[in-house]
C-alpha cells in the first residue's frame, strides 16, 4: 500500500498545525511514520487520500460502535442541521436524550451534556468537591480522565503517593490535591484514605482501564473502592467515557453490578459528534448551577445536532436487544484467532479483554496495572502495527491503547484480520 498522497498531506499540515494533527496520538509517535490521511468511512471501513481501504479497530477512539457513518446518525445529523445549528436556549430534543441515558444508565436520575469527555471528568470532579467539600482527588496511574490540568498527573517514583504535573504548564499548587494510586492495589488506595482522613472528596477510576491497553478490574476491586468511599463518605466515580454504552447498556455499572456516584460519558453518547456528558443522582445533580452552588456551563452544550447524533446513536444501542451479545462474540472470535496466529508464530503475548475492548501486549506476564502495562516490546508493537496497516487493517497507533470492536464488522471481516496477523506474526 502506497500512503503518498497522506505524506504530502502531512508535511501541510504540519505547517499549519502544530505536528499536524488536533490530538497528539494521531500523530504516529510511538510507532514512527507519517498519518493516515481519511476522506471518508462507511462501516468498518476507512478509506484514506490514496485511495486505500482499512478495516478500522480504533472507530474514532471508540464512538462508532455501530459502525461509520450509520444511516440513523447521520439522516438524524441532516435533518436537524436544515432547522438550524444552534440556538442557545433549552430544547425538547435534549430532555429527550437525557431521559432515555437516564432509563438506560442505573443509578442516575439527572445528566448534564458537554462537549467533550475532558469536560465531563473535569465537571465531575468539581461538583464532587462541591458536594463534599473537600478537595483531594485519587486518580489511578495509567487511567486517563481527559487533558484538564487536576489529571495530567503521574507518578515521580513507585513510592511517591503525591502527584507530580506530568506536562508543563499544570501548576504543583493543583497536582498536590490529586493523590494516585496504582490499578487493582486495594492496599494502595487504603493507605491513601488512611494519610488523608477526611480529605478526600473523589475517587474517579475507568472501571475497565482502556488507556493502557485493556485492563479489567481484578475480582474485588471495584467492591473494595466503593466500600471505602462509602465509608469515608467519598464519592465514587467512574469514568465511562469508553465503557459506557459499550460494555452493556447501562455500561460498567451495569456489567459489574456497582453503583457510582457520579459517572462519566463520552465517546459512544455523541455518536461520533462532540458530546460528553455526567450524570448521578438527585441529590448530587441539583448542586450544579442554576439550582445549586457549584458553576458549569457551555455555549454549544446539548448542541441540537450533537444531540441528534446522540439520540439516535443511542436509540440504536437500546432497540437492539441482541447488540452485546454480537459484540462479545466477534471480539471472542477475534481474540481466539489471534491468539492461535501468535502462537503457531511463537510470538510471545498476552491478550486483555473485556467485551469489545481488546488489547494485544508483546509480553508474557500477566498485564494488571501501568507498570505492568510498560513492560511489553515496544520494537515488536511497531513491526505489528506497520506490518498490519501494509494488510490493510488499522489498529491504534501505540502498544497502550485498545482496540474498539465495531458491530459493523463482519466475519469475513474478522477473518481477513486474523490472516493478517498470521503473515505479520511470520515475520516479527
Ligand atoms: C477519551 C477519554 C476521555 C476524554 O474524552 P475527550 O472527549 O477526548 O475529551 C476521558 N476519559 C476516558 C476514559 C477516555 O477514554
Amino acid at each position: 500500500m502506497l500512503y503518498q498522497r497522506s505524506s504530502e498531506l502531512f508535511v501541510e499540515a504540519a505547517k499549519v498545525i502544530p505536528g499536524g494533527v488536533n490530538s497528539p496520538v494521531r500523530a504516529f509517535k510511538a510507532v514512527g511514520g507519517t498519518p493516515i490521511f481519511v476522506k471518508e468511512a462507511k462501516g468498518a471501513y476507512l478509506y484514506d487520500e490514496d485511495g486505500n481501504r482499512l478495516i478500522d479497530y480504533i472507530n474514532s477512539w471508540g464512538p462508532m460502535l455501530l459502525g461509520h457513518a450509520y444511516e440513523p446518525v447521520v439522516t438524524a445529523v441532516i435533518e436537524k442541521a436544515k432547522k438550524g445549528t444552534s440556538f442557545g436556549t433549552p430544547t425538547a430534543l435534549e430532555t429527550e436524550i437525557a431521559a432515555l441515558a437516564v432509563s438506560m444508565v442505573p443509578n442516575i436520575d439527572k445528566i448534564r451534556f458537554v462537549n467533550s469527555g475532558t469536560e465531563a471528568c473535569m465537571s465531575a470532579i468539581r461538583l464532587a468537591r462541591g458536594f463534599t467539600g473537600r478537595d483531594k482527588i485519587v486518580k489511578f496511574s495509567g487511567c486517563y480522565h481527559g487533558h484538564s490540568d487536576s489529571f495530567l498527573i503521574a507518578a515521580g517514583s513507585g513510592l511517591s503517593t503525591f502527584g507530580v504535573p506530568n506536562s508543563p504548564g499544570v501548576t504543583s499548587g493543583t497536582a498536590k490535591d490529586t493523590l494516585l494510586a496504582r490499578y487493582n492495589d486495594l492496599d494502595n488506595v487504603k493507605e491513601l484514605f488512611e494519610a488523608n482522613k477526611g480529605e478526600i472528596s473523589a475517587v474517579i477510576i475507568e472501571p475497565v482501564a482502556g488507556n493502557m491497553g485493556c485492563i479489567p478490574p481484578q475480582k474485588g476491586f471495584l467492591e473494595g473502592l466503593r466500600q471505602l468511599c462509602t465509608e469515608n463518605g467519598t464519592l465514587l466515580i467512574f469514568d465511562e467515557v469508553m465503557t459506557g454504552f459499550r460494555l452493556a447498556k447501562g455500561g460498567a455499572q451495569e456489567l459489574f453490578g456497582i453503583a457510582a456516584d457520579i459517572v462519566c460519558f463520552g465517546k459512544v453518547i455523541g455518536g461520533g459528534l462532540p458530546v460528553g456528558a455526567f450524570a448521578a443522582r438527585n441529590e448530587i445533580m441539583n448542586y450544579l448551577a442554576p439550582v445549586g452552588p457549584v458553576y458549569q456551563a457551555g455555549t454549544l452544550s446539548g448542541n441540537p445536532l450533537a444531540m441528534a447524533a446522540g439520540l439516535a446513536m443511542l436509540q440504536g444501542i437500546n432497540g437492539d436487544t441482541a447488540l452485546f451479545q454480537r459484540l462479545e462474540d466477534k471480539t471472542a472470535y477475534l481474540e481466539k484467532g489471534i491468539r492461535e496466529k501468535l502462537t503457531e508464530n511463537n510470538v510471545v503475548f498476552t491478550i486483555n479483554r473485556v467485551g469489545s475492548m481488546i488489547s494485544v501486549h508483546f509480553d508474557a506476564d500477566p498485564v494488571y496495572d501501568f507498570q505492568t502495562a510498560g513492560k511489553g516490546d515496544n520494537e515488536t508493537f511497531k513491526k505489528f502495527f506497520h506490518g498490519l496497516l501494509q494488510e490493510g487493517v488499522y489498529i491504534a497507533p501505540s502498544a497502550y491503547e485498545t482496540w474498539f470492536i465495531t458491530d459493523a464488522l463482519s466475519y469475513d471481516d474478522l477473518d481477513f484480520t486474523i490472516n493478517a496477523i498470521d503473515k505479520v506474526a511470520k515475520s516479527l
